[in-house]
């Protein structure tokens, strides 16, 4: 494993680009981050920004960082849109496993703004025709990231909303580590294709609870076990099927306060 979780600029190679506090990147071996060091550059982007469009050509590949936390959302008829994965600095957006300029299938919108590593998808191509270890450190992360889709659909058919914005929130707070997480009480609810008004009962319910805490327009996680019981396994069993095909990747959140910060005014009753 290589500088996982180390800050930016760490561990970084003539070009100043390091793994940035991506996890996928970091367990790279260091002459596999070689091939594609020179190639990687560094943006940010605000939430709400959006990286593919459905039908769009896939031509470059994200990888989150530190707290950039990315949403895949599959478009309705209806024109709602429904979040089918959340990707953070376990992962990548885009081209993991197609060779070449594919249309994207959902949109992919920064959920939680931040850094993110981009590539293009030529790059990593040439890179992963380069090193079979490194095409198979992509190709494992493809699996786990079918099967974070798979236990997605299991999960939006089975568990209550209930359920399933404990297991957002915990996914989340897993993802960003970060004491603030910045979301609007309407993204939360649009993750999950409810009313505003739904979660805003939900959320009353988890601070019941004693899960949460609503503070000034603030949600802070109060009680990550108490969450964790009011929440499906979902996220427990995509972590253990992470920790099973590329260990150490999967990031837990520890040491980190998981509160959340509403920024569009106090969505969250005090
Ligand atoms: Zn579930």
């Amino acid at each position: 494993m290589r500088d996982i979780d180390s800050p930016e600029g760490t561990g970084a190679g003539t070009n100043g680009i390091s793994s940035g506090g991506n996890n996928l990147l970091g367990a790279l071996r260091e002459t596999d981050f070689a091939l594609i060091r020179g190639v990687l550059r560094r943006i940010d982007r605000p939430a709400g920004a959006v990286l593919y469009e459905p039908g769009e050509d896939v031509r470059t590949v994200y990888f989150p960082c530190a707290q950039a936390v990315v949403s895949f959302m599959v478009l309705l008829e209806d024109g709602r849109a429904v979040e089918i994965g959340l990707i953070g600095r376990e992962g990548a957006v885009g081209g993991i496993v197609s060779q070449g300029r594919l249309p994207a299938y959902a949109r992919a919108v920064v959920q939680i703004g931040g850094p993110l590593l981009r590539l293009d998808v030529g790059e990593l191509d040439r890179a992963k025709a380069a090193s079979p270890t490194l095409r198979n450190l992509f190709a494992r992360y493809a699996d786990c990231l079918l099967a974070q889709i798979f236990q997605s659909v299991a999960c939006n058919a089975a568990h209550s909303i209930e359920q399933r914005t404990a297991k957002w929130l915990l996914a989340a707070r897993d993802r960003t580590g970060e004491a603030d997480l910045r979301l609007t009480q309407e993204q939360l609810a649009a993750n999950l294709a409810v009313g505003r008004s739904y979660i805003g009962r939900v959320v009353q319910a988890l601070r019941a609870a004693g899960a949460v805490e609503t503070r000034r327009g603030r949600l802070r996680i109060g009680s990550p076990e108490r969450l964790r019981e009011l929440s499906c396994n979902c996220n427990d069993l995509v972590r253990r099927h992470f920790d099973d095909v590329l260990g150490g990747v999967y990031p837990n959140g520890n040491g980190h306060g998981g509160g959340l910060i509403v920024t569009n005014g106090p969505l969250f009753r005090p």
